[in-house]
């Protein structure tokens, strides 16, 4: 049995063995791997090596920075392939749906390739008289990365090369069900010149989230994952004085209205519920279908569900994997039931679906279930797996007070002809990303990605510009250099002219 070890201080470092979560093929159903799970005192071994490497980094030259980010994409860029196997074994998405999320990942390296001209600070001259006020911004310190199985490169990849670009150190915690992609990782940075220390794994579950959480020397935390975990991370880390971003689930509603291009809207939609087995934060898992749109979108949308080929995500022939765990597989087929019995129309039924060579895999075929109402538990619960519902409404306002009424509001999409109908659904829904003939609207890596409600808890969205902010505070400085006369010499130097002190704030300048 392969068992997997901790990154910390520039090399792999075995776990205790106290503790160990099993790492399965999703494909076969087997056990691969052992991953440990850090106990208090390995973290607060790792966060030690992680702010020792903080005094130099942070005070690494810009050049010196950016000569190791474009090492680093280089890097990461020709072993895109192994990367992508690697995640298909542990996750069970298809190598091509990995290809892109390592693509995903990488354009946020190349964002911060371009650090020097984010971290450029501004100058007012002659504020007032001889006065010149300027600012930068430093990093914070020791950050900390918790991130979901879904995606173990992209979601990684959103926090750590911003992070350390910024001149902050990194320790991550990657989710124990696919940790492996995040070893090839470490060992690209450090093959890319990253100092020891700077860029952490760690292996583990709540207990070293925990760990981290409560570290004096952990100074921000970001956190993708489930809405009740993102909020507890979100509230004991702020508690403690961190920073937090904290990223949570969601519930994506398509808007199809009766003037969409039937056919565009339906294959978009599918690849959208069903890519990589609906196990995306932005998967289309709630179509509204609105007004005389519903009976023939949901007809063609049943007929391509049922053609997605469904296999080993190492199958080229394959479009969608299993899913991750025996215990997804076993929550998503409970949930089908309960649409089934709570009376909405089981249009397509994914259960007991069995793929020749991989008997005890973790499938569950593509699902659409039609006439689903808002009280039922496959609209309310997000169940992150290949079903897609489908709510039927009256006209686009219903359609957007339905999806404002959802707790979630990460992203959201419409499919239209009509410019008028877009724009008014853009401006009225609550929802942090928005596609407009686009079901999947990820932004790209130059802007920030975030949702709204209980999607997001913390104040910035992740990567981009805020993501910079975000692993950065500010400096401000207010500097005036006075007239002095050097004795003797009877030349001055400084500022046009030194005015007097006073007692009270000025009122003139
Ligand atoms: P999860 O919340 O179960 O786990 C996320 C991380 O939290 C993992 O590292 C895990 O080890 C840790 N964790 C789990 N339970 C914990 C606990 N009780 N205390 C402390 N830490 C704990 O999420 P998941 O199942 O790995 O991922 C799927 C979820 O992530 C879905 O809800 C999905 O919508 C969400 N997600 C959101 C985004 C986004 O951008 N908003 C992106 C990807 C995934």
């Amino acid at each position: 049995m392969r068992t997997i070890s901790h990154w910390i201080g520039g090399k792999p470092v075995p776990g205790s063995g106290e503790r160990t979560a099993p790492v399965w093929n999703p494909a076969t159903g087997q056990q691969q791997a052992e991953v440990p799970l850090a106990s208090r005192e390995e973290v607060d071994a790792a966060v030690r090596s992680s702010a020792a490497a903080f005094s130099d980094w942070s005070q690494s030259s810009l050049s010196t920075r950016v000569k190791v980010l474009f090492a680093f994409r280089e890097l990461v860029n020709s072993h895109a392939r192994e990367l992508a196997e690697i995640i298909s074994d542990e996750h069970g998405k298809v190598v091509s749906d990995a290809l892109g999320e390592v693509q995903r990942g990488l354009e946020v390296v190349e964002f911060a390739c371009g650090i020097p001209t984010l971290l450029k600070g501004g100058f007012s001259d002659q504020v007032s008289a001889g006065v010149d006020v300027y600012s930068w911004r430093e990093p914070v310190g020791v950050c900390a990365g918790i991130t979901p199985f879904n995606f173990p490169v992209m979601v990684p990849m959103w926090m750590h090369p911003v992070a350390i670009a910024c001149g902050n150190t990194f320790v991550l915690k990657p989710s124990e069900r696919d940790p492996s992609a995040s070893m090839l990782i470490a060992e690209l940075w450090a093959q890319a010149g990253l100092p020891d220390g700077v860029f952490t794994v760690l292996h583990g579950d709540k207990e070293a989230v925990d760990a981290l959480l409560d570290h004096p020397d952990v100074a921000a935390v970001s956190f993708v994952g489930s809405t009740p975990i993102a909020r507890y991370i979100h509230r004991r880390g702020t508690e403690q004085g961190k920073r937090v971003q904290a990223l949570g689930g969601a519930k994506n509603h398509a808007v199809v209205l009766p003037d969409a291009p039937l056919e565009f809207a339906a294959e978009h939609l599918v690849a959208a519920a069903f890519g990589s087995a609906g196990e995306r934060c932005m998967a289309i898992s709630a179509t509204v279908a609105v007004g005389g749109a519903a009976d023939a979108l949901v007809e063609t949308v049943a007929a391509k569900a049922r053609a997605v080929k469904v296999g080993s995500g190492r199958d080229p022939e394959s479009e969608m994997g299993p899913v991750v765990t025996a215990a997804a597989r076993d929550r998503i087929v409970g949930l089908i039931g309960t649409g089934a019995s709570q009376g909405a129309d089981l249009v397509v039924d994914g259960r007991g679906l069995r793929v020749s060579g991989y008997e005890d895999g973790f499938f569950v075929g593509p699902t659409v279930i039609d006439r689903v109402r808002p009280d039922m538990d496959v609209y309310r619960e997000e169940i992150f797996g290949p079903v897609l519902t489908v709510v039927r409404a009256n006209d686009v306002d219903e359609a957007i007070a339905l999806i404002n009424d959802n707790p979630y509001g990460n992203g959201t999409a419409i499919f239209t002809s009509s410019g008028a109908a877009a724009r008014r659904f853009q401006r009225g829904v609550r929802v942090g990303m928005i596609g407009i003939n686009v079901p999947i609207p990820v932004p790209m890596a130059y802007y920030s990605f975030g949702g709204w409600k209980d999607s997001l808890f913390g104040d910035h969205h992740i990567h981009g510009p805020e993501g910079v902010d975000f692993y950065t505070r500010a400096k401000v400085v207010t500097s005036r250099w006075p007239m002095t006369e050097r004795s003797g010499s009877g030349t001055s130097v400084g500022s046009e002219s030194a005015s007097g002190a006073s007692y009270h704030f000025p009122t003139a300048t």
